[in-house]
């Protein structure tokens, strides 16, 4: 399989090139050629399959650089009942007797869904990185959910670092402990004095530091990486085989969603032959997906104007992923795509209402809707009540959105994002008590920390890489 970048025609190589860069050299995104399909024999023929089987057959088409039996024990050794706490991996709860389900992600080492992809990752740079005889050295911002995925992904990994930056004092305690308590040799976590938008603007400078940026092989593990997004469709497709639905037969998802990686992904396996009907990108106050699938406009925030709020993962003012869908949408052509982010660049909205790529959107399945926090509230507390189940805001989010468009007898399936735990504070609000953790998270707070403070300046912060590298402290 080649990749191509969504902005022009030049080939960016096969996955192993993909997997390890970040944008196309004309600042688009990495997609496959062409997607390939199942047939509705050849899904049912996946049903029986184990987690890791399943992955290894949607996956394959994609990856075909690597042999296939290193690719399988990647899979394996990735999807394994220790890491995700069930053999089922993503299992799919019914709630009550409705036709709601709850496709559970959260039951990785983070207690977010980005672990599903992002340990991935870990494996499969480990191999690449070996293979090709190099290294990598991850910079990257968070203000919670991504940063412990990463690091839980790559700790203990040969060849790889992470340099991780946070908003000094501004995650949730939970977060900051989940990330600061880790004391490995290749984990550096970095508490910036400032917020999160000064994190990114660090992460930034170095990387325009072209000639750091090659010495010391820095790296990035952001949510347009392709390899995520392939992962995490394979969980759509376990969801959907899980229902044992007539063949043929449309089940429906809704998803929370932030930079749009989560919810490509199940149009990727809708693509790629699963019947999904309506495929759900639920929003909450920063709601430009909302907007865009309202109006046909595409209208991207500055982060000044992103609102902060109780389901913070999907705090964004622009949709990274969401070039992909709309390559799709305008027939694979880059040229249209070069120029609706040649508007996006300079600020302009992106109208595609009146086009006849809106009637592509119109009939992709995708919809899309938002919540307020006193819409996720009051979710948490009616699936408690009804239900006997806590859920974190953000897969409330999902719920919430996912009832509006709910058709009778057709199963709508919403994606648990992040386990209560992590959000404490918000689950205590709605219904006055404090959610279960699991174990391993018991008193964590206590936990000694381990973070480096870091005054909020690109060339400190590239000292202090380029030290911990010289050191040979790693790889
Ligand atoms: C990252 C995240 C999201 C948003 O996912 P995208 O792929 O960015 O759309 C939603 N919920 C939680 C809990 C997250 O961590």
């Amino acid at each position: 399989m080649k990749y191509v970048s969504t902005r022009g025609a030049a080939t960016l190589g096969r996955f192993s090139d993909v997997l390890l860069s970040g944008l196309a050299p004309d600042g688009g995104l990495a997609m496959p050629e062409f997607i390939p399909t199942f047939t509705p024999d050849e899904l049912e023929a996946l049903r029986p399959l184990p987690y890791p089987e399943l992955a290894l057959r949607i996956m394959r088409p994609f990856i075909d650089d690597l042999p296939e039996e290193a690719l399988r024990r990647l899979l394996h050794a990735t999807y394994h009942p220790d890491v995700f706490h069930s053999e089922a991996i993503t299992p799919l709860t019914r709630l009550g007797r409705t036709d709601l389900y709850l496709l559970e992600l959260s039951n990785g080492p983070s207690l977010a869904f980005k672990d599903v992809a992002m340990q991935f990752l870990g494996h499969i740079f480990e191999y690449v990185l070996e293979t090709r005889d190099q290294h990598l050295n991850i910079l990257g911002a968070t203000s919670g959910d991504t940063g412990s995925a990463a690091e839980y992904a790559m700790l203990g990994k040969a060849r790889v670092n992470v340099f991780m930056l946070s908003p000094h004092g501004r995650m949730s305690a939970f977060q900051q402990a989940q990330m600061y308590s880790l004391h490995e040799p290749n984990i550096f976590n970095l508490a910036v004095s400032g917020v999160f938008d000064d994190c990114q603007d660090l992460v930034k400078a170095v990387n325009a530091d072209a000639d750091f940026k090659a010495r010391y092989d820095i790296g990035a593990v952001n949510s347009i990486n392709w390899a995520r997004v392939l992962a995490q469709a394979v969980y759509y497709f376990k969801a959907y085989l899980a229902l044992n639905l007539p063949a043929g037969t449309e089940a429906d998802f809704s998803v929370p969603s932030g930079n749009f990686g989560n919810v490509f992904a199940g149009f990727l396996a809708r693509r790629m032959g699963l019947p999904i009907g309506q495929l759900v990108a639920a929003s909450n106050e920063n709601d430009v997906l909302h907007e865009f699938f309202q109006t046909g406009v595409y209208h991207v925030r500055p982060a000044a104007r992103v609102a902060v709020t109780s389901s913070p993962s999907m705090d964004i003012g622009k949709a990274s992923n969401f070039e992909r869908f709309l390559y799709l949408m305008a027939g694979q052509d880059p040229e249209q795509t070069h120029t609706w982010w040649q508007a996006v660049a300079e600020g302009r909205p992106v109208t595609v209402h009146g086009t006849s790529h809106w009637d592509a959107v119109q009939t992709s399945g995708l919809r899309g809707g938002r919540s307020t926090h006193a819409d996720r509230l009051a979710t948490i507390r009616r699936v408690d009540d009804a239900f006997g189940r806590l859920i974190d805001p953000h897969t409330a989010d999902g719920v919430f959105v996912g009832e509006q468009y709910a058709r009778p007898g057709v199963p709508m399936i919403c994606l648990e994002t992040a386990l209560p735990a992590k959000f404490e504070d918000t689950v205590r609000e709605a219904v006055g008590r404090t959610p279960e953790r699991p174990d391993r998270f018991h008193g964590i707070e206590q936990a000694e920390r381990f973070y480096q403070l870091l005054p909020n300046d690109a060339e400190t912060l590239k000292a202090f890489i380029a030290q911990k590298l010289r050191a040979g402290q790693p790889a």
